[in-house]
């Protein structure tokens, strides 16, 4: 759907009808809703009815009889009773990465690697004229494998074109023999600073690229066309619709996904607002920031203010930096992937320019790190307000944690991260390091806001996932059962509110987003149950029925 059409349409249909009266006309009451939303304290309250204008700004938001007083001559519509909620905010997503995923093979619901090997021989199959044949969302866990797989087990089902399929996290890679030899990867080939060329007992390279040594094969990779740009952005926004998503902090992109994104602005195409981050302090940063942040875009739906920066991999793939190594692993501490220096000169040339700066940060070690340096930055840069985050923090030393509060660090962090991660988790750092791990609770104790996202396409876009792992510390299949360490739970005010006005906050965009109040935008959901009146544990069923941005529908669910 098109956002400009639609509000074309509707101002045209208000002018021709009620001539000069249009204006009054245009207002727009939600009746007869079971309503929630947060109120500037960050509680729950209730409403009936809601009233915004022809801008998609709210006017009033109350009992029937409050906003009927305050918009007498609008156009009604019935909820019918049903349960409507600000439209939920995913604080760290890739946008392009899930629409990509969407047009490409995903392997992220296959058990066994047999499986997996099927589904690639089938999707090349019917994909012959693809150059290369490519997807993601492999995990070598799920398939009970203790090893990664093989280019030549990918060779047997497919050796005429490359083959490339990212693992589930985006930090390692799985080749075929020829793309390895495309990407000139032999078995002499050293591993690069800050990753690793998984090799056999001998030193063969076996076929998975870690880290870093991922680039070795992104440098062959062919890039997006736009037009390919057009459909993964198209099929990744209709998706985010559909899960109540209004909202997006897209963590990563580049100078071609911007102009998508501003091309998208300009014609009402968005139904999604992007908080985007540019990927890296390089070329692209260079280009994009010659005229500073970019506060607001396309009558709110874009905004550029901040940069994304990488200090370490995933624990899944051990590329995580850790204090002390792998308990799994006794050689390995996992790979910081920059010097202090660097890091230091990237947070310094994104401060300098005003770009708020958010650092994906997993391990114990890369924390640690981020942390020392914002502490080091900040003052100089006088920085203090621009609610720099880190990316994850996911396995953070217990002493550490204290100091996200005290430098002002915002941690952002993805609940069904620690449902999908929980028995890896533990193999990986051991029992003794679970106590600042996924440590939610934690943080909210001593007064932290959390943005809450889900990392899609690493996990599903749909928040309901993460609200519920938030609440239950339970995977949609109900395990564990008591909860994985369930004294980190947060309540669902507090989980609605990481979904909704603490991500806003995240985004410096609580005045506009994130609760449905007088003056900010009519972005609210439509579902099929109570929220706040039903089982924590059925919170991953709830569907969404409608989502309106701006005051216009852009999903209604067949
Ligand atoms: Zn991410």
């Amino acid at each position: 759907m098109r956002l400009r059409q639609l509000a074309l349409q509707c101002s045209l249909i208000a002018s021709s009808a009620f001539g000069v009266l249009s204006v009054a006309h245009a207002d727009t009451v939600i009746d007869n809703a079971r309503g929630y939303t947060l109120d500037a304290k960050g509680d729950v309250i209730e409403f009936a009815s809601l009233a915004f204008d022809d801008q998609g700004r709210i006017t009033a938001v109350g009992t029937a009889r409050e906003v009927a007083n305050k918009a007498p001559r609008a156009h009604h519509v019935d909820m019918q009773g049903r349960t409507v909620l600000p439209g939920l905010i995913d604080a760290h997503g890739h946008v392009f990465g899930l629409g990509q995923m969407l047009t490409e093979l995903d392997l992220s619901g296959t058990t066994s690697l047999q499986q997996a090997l099927q589904d690639v021989k089938g999707y090349a199959r019917a994909n012959a004229g693809r150059a290369w044949v490519r997807g993601r969302g492999w995990n070598q866990e799920n398939w009970k494998l203790g090893r990664f797989p093989t280019a030549k087990e990918l060779d047997a089902v497919v050796s005429d074109r490359p083959v490339w399929f990212e693992r589930v996290d985006g930090h390692a890679g799985w080749a075929n023999s020829r793309a390895l030899a495309l990407a000139g990867i032999t078995d002499q080939t050293p591993d690069p600073a800050g990753g690793k060329i998984v090799r056999d007992l001998d030193g063969h390279a076996t076929g998975v690229l870690v880290d870093a040594a991922k680039g070795l094969m992104e440098k062959v990779l062919p890039q997006p066309t736009e037009q390919e740009g057009r459909v993964m952005l198209d099929r990744a926004l209709q998706r985010m619709a559909s899960v109540g998503l209004t909202s997006a902090h897209d963590a990563g992109i580049s100078a071609a996904q911007d102009k998508l994104y501003r091309d998208y602005a300009d014609h009402g195409k968005l139904t999604a607002r992007i908080y985007a981050m540019i990927g890296g302090t390089g070329a692209d940063f260079d280009q994009l920031a010659t005229n500073g942040p970019l506060d607001s875009y396309g009558h709110d739906m874009y905004a550029l203010r901040a940069v994304k920066l990488y200090a370490d991999g995933a624990l899944g793939s051990r590329g995580a930096a850790l204090l002390a190594p792998y308990s799994d692993d006794p050689h390995s501490h996992g790979l910081l992937f920059h010097s202090d220096e660097e890091v230091n000169f990237m947070i310094a040339k994104a401060m300098q320019k005003g770009y708020q700066v958010n650092i994906h940060a997993i391990g114990d070690a890369s924390n640690r790190q981020i942390l020392d340096a914002f502490a080091r930055n900040i003052p100089v840069y006088h920085t203090e307000n621009n609610r720099n985050r880190i990316e994850h923090a996911q396995i953070v030393t217990p002493e550490d944690i204290p100091r996200f509060k005290t430098i002002g660090i915002i941690p952002s962090m993805q609940p069904t991260h620690a449902t999908s991660d929980k028995n890896m988790a533990e193999q990986r750092i051991g029992h003794q390091r679970m106590e600042g791990a996924y440590a939610w609770r934690t943080y909210l104790a001593q007064g932290s806001r959390i943005a809450c996202g889900s990392d899609f396409p690493v996990e599903s876009p749909n928040p309901f996932f993460g609200i519920h792992a938030a609440v239950t510390r339970q995977d949609a299949g109900g395990n564990p059962i008591a909860g994985w360490y369930p004294e980190q739970e947060m309540s669902l005010k507090e989980a609605f509110r990481c979904f909704t006005l603490d991500a806003a906050y995240a985004g410096h965009q609580e005045k506009t987003l994130g609760s449905l109040e007088v003056g900010k935008y009519a972005d609210f959901i439509v579902i099929d149950r109570d929220l706040f009146k039903m089982s924590p544990y059925d919170i991953y069923k709830t569907a969404v029925l409608e989502t309106w941005v701006a005051g216009h529908p852009v999903y209604k669910k067949k």
